[in-house]
This record gives C-alpha cells, sequence and structure tokens, in this order.
C-alpha cells in the first residue's frame, strides 16, 4: 500500500503538507519528479541547471529514493501510480497556465484508472483565486489586494522532514516509465547559487538577522540588501509560510516592507491565475494600439540591448548582471525594462522572453506582470507617461557608481558618479564603449507620442 508524492515546485522536505497528507493516504510513498520537456525546453539553461542541481539535493535529502522519469506527466505520472499500486498521489497545487492544464490532464487520467490526484497547499501562503473584492470579484490594484491577503491570514508552517513518510524504493516499483538519472548541468557561464534546501534555509537566516536593513537597502543595486531568496521561492526549497512566520516574530517598517513584496508574489500569481492571456498580451487590452518598432533596425537595438551595450552606463550594468548572475536586482529590472520599452519602442514580451531564458530565478507571473507595470499594460501600473531616465535612475541608486563599475569593466577607471554620463568626461567615452544608442530626451518625446493612440483607443 503507497501513495506518490509528485514534486515540482516545492523541491523541500520542511513545511511540506503534502507529505502529511501522503502519510495520512497510506504506510509508504514513492517521491516522483517528472522531467517534462514542455517546460524544461522553454527554461534556459540556468533554470534548467538550478534545477537539476536543487534536484540531487532533494534525492540526498530522501536517501537517494527520489524517482525521476521524464515524459508527458499525463502520461508518466498514472503509470507510475499504477506500477506502485497507488489510490492517490499528492501535489501542492499548481495555479500556472501550463500547469493547471496539465494538472487537469494528469487528474482525468488517474481517476479513469480510479485513482485521485489530491492538492494540499501551493507555492503561496495564500492560495491564487482565494483573495476576492467583497463582491466577489478578483482585484486589479495590489494594495487593496495586499489588505485582503493579510486578513486572510494563512497557516503555520507545516512540522514535516524528509522522515515524515516511508519513502519507497524506487527499484521495488514494477513496470511503468523507466528510472533516469537527473541531467548533467547544462553549461552556463552565470555564478548561480547553490541549489539546496539547507542553502535556501541558511541565506534566509543570514537575511533576517540584517532584515531590519531592508527598508533603506532594498532600493540600492550597488548594496547586498535584498534577501535573494527568488529562486528559492521559485522552486520552492522554502515555503513563503516559513518566511512569514519568522517575519511575525518582529516588528518594524523593514518587515512591513519584506512581508509587502512577498504580497506582491502572490498578487501577481492572482492576476495570472484570473487572466492567463496577460502571460502573452497586454493586461489592459487599450494598449494593443500602441506601435510597436518591428524589422531590421528594431532586432539590431534589441541585440544591443541585451548584450548591454546601449551605452547607458546602468543599463548596460544590468544586463551584463544577468549574464554574469542569472538575476538583477529589482531597481534595476525596471530600468532596462523601461529602456526597452520606451526609448527602443520595443513590445515588452521580447524583454520578458529574454529574461526568462537567462534569469533563474524567471516566474512566469512575477515577470511578464513586472515587465507590464514597467510597459503601462498591466495592473496598477506605473504610468505609461513616467518614463525612467536611465541618467537620473543610475545616479539616485547608485550614487558612487560602484555597480556599473563592477560589471562594466570598460568604465572602470572613471570614479565616482561620473561613471554614469561618461559621455560628458573629459576625454569623451572610455575607449571600447558604446556612445549612447538614443537621444533619450528624444525618445522619452516619442514614447509620448505613441502612447497617444493608446489614449485614443479607449
Ligand atoms: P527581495 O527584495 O529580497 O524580495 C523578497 C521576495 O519578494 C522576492 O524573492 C520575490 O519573491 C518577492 N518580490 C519582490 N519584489 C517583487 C515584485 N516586484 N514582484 C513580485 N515578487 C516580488 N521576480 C521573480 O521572482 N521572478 C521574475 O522572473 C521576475 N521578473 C521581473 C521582471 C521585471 C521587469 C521586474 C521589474 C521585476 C521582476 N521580478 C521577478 C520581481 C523582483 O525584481 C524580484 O523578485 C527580485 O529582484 C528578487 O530578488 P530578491 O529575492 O533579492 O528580492
Amino acid at each position: 500500500d503507497a501513495s506518490v508524492v509528485w514534486f515540482r515546485r516545492d523541491l523541500r522536505v520542511h513545511d511540506q503538507p503534502t507529505f502529511l497528507a501522503a502519510a495520512d493516504a497510506a504506510p509508504r510513498a514513492l517521491a516522483l519528479f517528472v522531467l517534462d520537456p514542455a517546460l524544461l525546453t522553454p527554461s534556459g539553461a540556468p533554470r534548467r541547471t538550478f534545477l537539476f542541481r536543487a534536484l540531487r539535493s532533494l534525492d540526498e535529502a530522501l536517501g537517494g529514493r527520489l524517482l525521476v522519469v521524464k515524459g508527458d506527466p499525463a502520461d508518466a505520472v498514472p503509470r507510475v501510480a499504477a506500477a506502485v499500486g497507488a489510490a492517490t498521489v499528492h501535489v501542492a497545487a499548481d495555479f500556472g497556465p501550463y500547469g493547471t492544464r496539465r494538472d487537469e490532464a494528469v487528474e482525468q487520467a488517474l481517476a479513469a484508472d480510479g485513482r485521485a490526484l489530491v492538492r494540499t497547499g501551493s507555492p503561496y501562503a495564500v492560495a491564487p483565486g482565494r483573495v476576492r473584492k467583497a463582491d466577489g470579484e478578483p482585484f486589479r490594484v495590489f494594495t487593496p489586494f495586499r489588505r485582503v491577503w493579510a486578513d486572510h491570514g494563512w497557516r503555520a508552517p507545516a512540522d514535516t522532514d524528509a522522515s515524515t513518510v516511508t519513502w519507497l524504493d524506487p527499484a521495488e516499483k514494477v513496470g511503468g516509465p523507466r528510472a533516469v538519472r537527473i541531467p548533467d548541468d547544462d553549461p552556463v557561464d552565470a555564478a548561480l547559487p547553490e541549489a539546496s534546501e539547507d542553502a535556501a534555509l541558511a541565506r534566509w537566516r543570514e537575511f533576517l538577522d540584517d532584515v531590519d536593513d531592508y527598508a533603506d537597502a532594498r532600493n540600492r543595486p550597488d548594496k547586498p540588501g535584498t534577501s535573494r531568496m527568488s529562486v528559492y521561492l521559485k522552486y520552492g526549497l522554502v515555503h513563503p509560510r516559513t518566511q512569514l512566520a519568522d517575519l511575525a516574530k518582529r516588528r518594524s517598517d523593514s518587515v512591513e516592507s519584506y512581508r509587502t513584496e512577498i504580497a506582491w508574489r502572490e498578487f501577481y500569481a492572482d492576476v495570472l491565475f484570473q487572466r492567463p492571456d496577460s502571460a502573452r498580451g497586454n493586461y489592459d487590452r487599450s494598449f494593443d494600439a500602441l506601435p510597436l518598432a518591428s524589422g531590421a533596425a528594431a532586432r539590431v537595438s534589441f541585440d544591443r540591448w541585451a548584450e548591454g551595450r546601449t551605452g547607458f552606463p546602468i543599463v548596460d550594468a544590468g544586463m551584463r548582471q544577468l549574464r554574469e548572475q542569472a538575476w538583477v536586482h529589482n531597481r534595476v529590472r525596471m530600468i532596462v525594462a523601461s529602456f526597452l520599452v520606451k526609448d527602443l519602442h520595443l513590445p515588452w514580451w521580447l524583454g520578458a522572453r529574454h529574461f526568462m531564458r537567462y534569469l533563474v530565478d524567471g516566474d512566469l507571473a512575477s515577470n511578464q506582470h513586472g515587465w507590464q507595470w514597467t510597459a503601462g499594460s498591466g495592473t496598477d501600473a506605473s504610468p505609461y507617461f513616467r518614463v525612467f531616465n536611465p541618467i537620473t535612475q543610475g545616479e539616485k541608486f547608485d550614487p558612487d557608481g560602484e555597480y556599473v563599475r563592477r560589471f562594466v569593466p570598460e568604465l572602470r577607471g572613471v570614479p565616482g558618479k561620473a561613471v554614469h554620463q561618461p559621455w560628458a568626461l573629459p576625454d569623451g567615452v572610455p575607449e571600447g564603449y558604446p556612445e549612447p544608442m538614443v537621444d533619450h530626451k528624444a525618445e522619452r518625446l516619442e514614447a509620448l507620442a505613441r502612447y497617444d493612440r493608446v489614449k485614443e483607443a479607449r
């Protein structure tokens, strides 16, 4: 008698409600991960490699008892369940567009054989779809969402570890899909964070020691002021419930501010759940009327942006941080996104796709809606007419130019904040660094003129 625990975005053993459900259902359980080409192919090397490392670490935590198979889950999961005679397959619910469809297909295939898919919890403190206005409608604006989300509340962390469940040895499985080895790392140029639950919890504890600096430091890309927990949240090496429980023991503006960031993650998951089409197109449909750059010249400007050779130092530093660390500071994500959309007039989804390929924390809900916030086409987005000035943003948030010098070696000889305007140096732009690819003032006006078409469409 066994059940199956099917891991997806919850590669941890602590605070794992699915373990409790599985242990209730049967005396033993098989731990399963399915390598799904539909998710792996578009992932990009940093995320694939991080995932493979996290799986190796999870397998170790489970005493080498993680069964890894490859294929379409709607085929693989029911076959594994049949091979171990499991009546139930336990998962944390997925609310993304692909995950929802996949799980429905798996559920149907299991049901055809008299088995059940049991969903316990989700990657969020409050599952998408639960936080509603008084009239039952979903929120379109963050601040009231955050209030109702906090009032809704969440469970305490589940008290689990690897020993909560008696794990079946996958070698005992008779039939079903063949076990495969966890793939070797894809070659990645970026330095990735350590991919284990222990590393995630250690980083979280380290951050908690300094959490009271967060409100001041979080906007400064030159300082290590943010938690760097995004990739751990993405793959569920830690659950936000664990973080929220730790934060509840403290009180400060910084604690409040961090809780708000977690709420943004939950808000965007909710928005994507309510409007799955917003992953691919404008949440605000009037933005479909925005005239966009296209053709060969647009491709050339996209490439210069992607390579970090725009001639705007803070933009280039951000795009190079993306390649070097597979992570970019939030402030700089906004600056480079604004540049792509409002200085180059390119569609936000091109930038979003590039981010998803290179970010290790790439997450459809946070990424697509972070882009749409900047582009002005999202829920309570930054108004389109507010165009980020890459020079003043640089001078304000990287006041001594340290961030730029760290990632743009051509500018390492330029002291202080002068690094944000290399064209104004007495000897001109240092050798090897490009001249600005556009005139920001002119492109700002151009962006506003294009925006008039959106207003007319309303
Ligand atoms: P902290 O400042 O320590 O924040 C703590 C946690 O709160 C983060 O780990 C994250 O889970 C959540 N969070 C913080 N800010 C946001 C936000 N604006 N929206 C949603 N959640 C947030 N975040 C991703 O996790 N994946 C993405 O693919 C992603 N793409 C983005 C694209 C753009 C254009 C923008 C503007 C933002 C994007 N973000 C994304 C949000 C944010 O930039 C990152 O979550 C953050 O930089 C991660 O670093 P951290 O963990 O040190 O953040």
